[in-house]
């Protein structure tokens, strides 16, 4: 979809775009085909959109993938889409089932909700589904949390987003911009390549640039289930304040004693700060915190 035609598509029916829905439609063809190339499609994959906005990378799925469920909050957008796609009012999905209300399966299914709702109202499998989004910045981050801790999550995740929300994705320990959303996110995801998108690729243009991030799904989890609900804890607690030894901070969770020898046992310094400790420290401080015996 080119630029005059987005403009067009907007004038004709008098839409004026709103800032806080992260309203900045990616216009740029060679930009679009390496965010879908990034997400290796083949006619097998279901692929979850947030955001399709006029719809110029949904376009593109529909043609590489087997499925498409796009989620759009703006009911202006919504309209448009249904004329541009032809998705009439089959799309709306019965809870859970995956299917839509008349039994069939359309290949682009279109939702008029709120994506982050709509993901916490309706846990799913979304095991064997690629999430690939040029998503709203407002709820980028919340929402990328929220597939990454959902128990069913999904296969990879190609994301369009601001540049530094991409670059603590990207970060590892020691970097300035490691903190909670990398540890929530590498958790269950390795972070395999990524590439700036210039904000004169978008329209309006936005302030800062913006990166394709993408996500792959680790063949073998870091930490059993059992364990996740430690692992968030002491990582929200050890960044609370950055300057700060971790110990300290964690200290208002767990038993000094039982910290000491924890640290001892994994080699952390006590004087330790959190950007300091790598995810694989974090995640086996969570086993041991975790476990009655104090071991792993
Ligand atoms: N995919 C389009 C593109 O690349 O040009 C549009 C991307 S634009 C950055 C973000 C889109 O997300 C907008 O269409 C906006 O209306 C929509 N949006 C904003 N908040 C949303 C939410 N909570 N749930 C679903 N869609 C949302």
């Amino acid at each position: 979809m080119k630029l005059s035609e987005m403009r067009e598509v907007l004038a004709v029916r008098g839409i004026h775009l709103t800032k806080s829905l992260g309203q900045n439609f990616l216009h740029d063809g060679n930009q679009l085909r390496r965010i879908v190339e990034a997400a290796e499609l083949t006619k097998a994959d279901k692929v979850l959109e947030i955001g399709p906005g006029l719809g110029p990378l949904t376009e593109l799925l529909l043609e590489n993938a087997g499925e498409v469920l796009a989620i759009e909050k703006d009911a202006r957008l919504v309209e448009v889409l249904r004329e541009r796609f032809d998705v009439g009012q089959a799309s709306r999905l019965s809870p859970g089932s995956g299917k839509s209300e008349t039994g069939a399966t359309p290949v682009l299914r279109l939702l008029h909700d709120d994506a982050l709702g709509f993901i916490r109202r309706e846990p799913r499998d979304w095991s064997d589904w690629k999430l690939v989004a040029n998503l709203p910045y407002s709820v980028a981050s919340p929402i990328l949390v929220e597939l990454a801790q959902a128990a069913k999550r999904p296969e990879r995740m190609v994301v369009t987003l601001q540049l530094e929300v991409a670059r603590r994705l990207m970060a590892s320990a020691d970097d300035e911009n490691y903190g909670v959303l990398t540890l929530l996110v590498q958790l269950d995801y390795e972070p395999r390549a990524w590439f700036k998108i210039p904000a004169s690729c978008f329209f309006p243009a936005p302030d800062v640039d913006s990166a394709c991030v993408v996500l792959v799904r680790r063949a073998q989890p870091l930490l059993a289930d059992g364990h996740r609900e430690t692992f968030v804890k002491i990582v929200k607690r050890a960044f609370s304040q950055r300057r700060k030894m971790m110990m300290k901070l964690i200290k208002l969770d767990w038993p000094e004693d039982r910290l000491t020898a924890a640290f001892a046992q994994l080699g952390i310094a006590p004087q330790t700060r959190a950007e300091a400790v790598g995810l694989e420290l974090f995640a086996r401080l969570a086993q041991i915190l975790n476990s009655p015996t104090g071991q792993p």
